[in-house]
């Protein structure tokens, strides 16, 4: 870089624009790149590991990622960025890199056993499809982490400092605060990564940082509500009271990180009050059981919330209780369904897609007195969508399936801010943003906040899309 700090900046939308996967955003000041969030992008498989292989810049001219959170739509597409040649810091916080050693070596299984099935299928057409990354990348990828407390300034790249903010989403999630130095002034730019819940069972609320120049905000609940968390006490006693009367088992489609710990959470609360009578509870994934010991190991983290330390304190470890049993073993999970008695179960994956959930279903869905419980988001053309909408008739393993099982849904667990949360907290943010860029959110979510937040008062909003570069100053 020459002497002197250049006049503007600039930010390239690259992904989670007009979507909620592939969250990418590259920051360029001088010849300094740095990327926020590397995501994998999820859904139609051929378009999306096309527009996954794809980066914004050449990843050997990328000086740092700085990273959000865990998830894979933020996180997925980072051991590619290192097979194709990046090779600086990944900066994110210590409970995030913790998670990414779990999440990033399943979804390099994932990765490796989809190009296998897909070369299956295709073999006579002479078509094949590479693994995206493998294990081996993966764990290279590992070795680039640089964890960081909350609320610590860090240098990112020459003329860059970073700091990552309680976010309240999920364990260790992070908003991403860069401030940049131009030839006349320091400019920061914040974005929330996936943002929590003013209320949150586990969680701390994000927390609002100070002086923010640039916004970039998730909008993915754009236009919509959430049910009040505190109903979900009451919501969940009364499916378990249902379900007692039937007398059969309970099974939950359960995403590992975050929901698996919160529903054990609940459940358990429930059970020690009274309020439902005693039921084993059989975590039935390894990733969940892997990740619920990150809780523990984290419950000094900020991001996790005041009241479930107090809780913890009082009550003991919700993770530990009596009614919990964690299966590991496949030959273990098989021999649940013969267990005699009542029992909730908890498998993945959440959207029914694969996972240890599938063989509980096979078996279950067409037992009138299994209850099906959705707490989790279903996308569409998921076997989780079809149970949750009422299908009468699914396919699984190959074979047709009568439902008679009673499904239910519960929609108080979402992770993610709704319009309220999302208008708190950017009314909040003092002084106002100069510009105000709606990410991670389907274009109609984004219109919804757009047009709410200028009801507020609040202009300036951009609704960036794939590919689209702005330049700052
Ligand atoms: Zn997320």
């Amino acid at each position: 870089m020459a002497d002197n700090p250049p006049l503007t900046f600039s930010i390239k939308f690259h992904g989670g624009v007009d979507e909620v996967t592939g969250s990418r955003h590259l920051v360029e000041l001088g010849d300094k790149r740095v990327l926020l969030d590397c995501g994998l992008f999820q859904g139609h498989r051929l378009q999306s590991l096309e527009k996954s292989r794809t980066f914004p810049a050449e990843p050997a001219s990328i000086s740092a990622v700085l990273l959000s959170h865990a998830h894979i739509d933020h996180s997925g597409g980072l051991p590619l960025l290192v097979k194709q040649g990046f090779s600086g810091a990944i900066h994110c916080t210590a409970p995030t890199a913790d998670l990414l050693s779990i999440m990033l070596r399943d979804s390099a299984l994932i990765q490796e056993e989809d190009a296998k099935f897909f070369n299956k299928l295709h073999a006579d057409e002479g078509v094949t499809i590479e693994p995206l990354y493998t294990l081996a990348d993966a764990e290279k990828t590992l070795g680039f982490l640089v964890p960081h407390p909350y609320d610590e300034h860090f240098p990112v790249a020459e003329g860059m400092e970073g700091s990552l903010h309680n976010a309240g989403h999920v364990l260790g999630s992070a908003m991403v605060r860069l401030s940049l130095k131009t030839l006349k002034r320091t400019r920061h730019v914040l974005f929330t990564g996936d943002l929590g819940r003013r209320d949150a069972l586990i969680m701390n609320p994000p927390k609002i940082p100070h002086h923010v120049d640039y916004l970039l905000t998730e909008s993915t609940y754009g236009g919509r509500r959430h049910p009040e968390i505190t109903g979900v006490a009451e919501a969940l006693t009364e499916i378990i009271l249902r379900s007692e009367k039937e007398n059969g088992p309970l099974l939950i489609p359960t995403f590992a990180l975050e929901r698996a710990q919160e529903l054990i959470y609940m459940l358990g609360k429930l059970m020690a009050r009274g309020k439902i009578k005693p039921i084993p509870i059989y975590v039935d994934s390894p990733m969940a059981t892997d990740i619920t010991g990150l809780f523990q190991k984290h419950l000094d983290s900020l991001s996790i919330s005041d009241d479930f330390r107090r809780y913890v304190s009082r009550n003991g470890d919700p993770f530990e209780g009596p009614a919990v049993h964690y299966v590991r073993m496949s030959e273990e999970s098989k021999r649940i369904m013969n267990l005699p008695g009542r029992k909730i179960i908890m498998a993945g994956s959440g959207m029914c897609e694969g996972g240890r959930i599938l063989h509980h279903l096979r078996n279950l869905v067409g037992e009138g007195n299994t209850t099906i419980l959705f707490v989790g988001y279903q996308a569409q053309g998921t076997l989780g969508r079809q149970l949750a909408e009422g299908a009468k008739k699914v396919r699984i393993f190959g074979l047709t399936h009568d439902v008679a099982a009673q499904i239910q849904r519960m929609k108080h667990f979402s992770a993610h801010a709704d319009q309220d949360d999302l208008d708190w907290f950017i009314q909040g943010l003092s002084p106002r943003p100069e510009k105000i860029f709606l990410v991670h959110g389907g274009q109609e979510q984004r219109e919804a906040l757009k047009a709410h937040l200028e009801n507020q008062g609040i202009g300036r909003l951009e609704l960036p899309h794939y590919g689209e570069r702005f330049e700052l100053d």
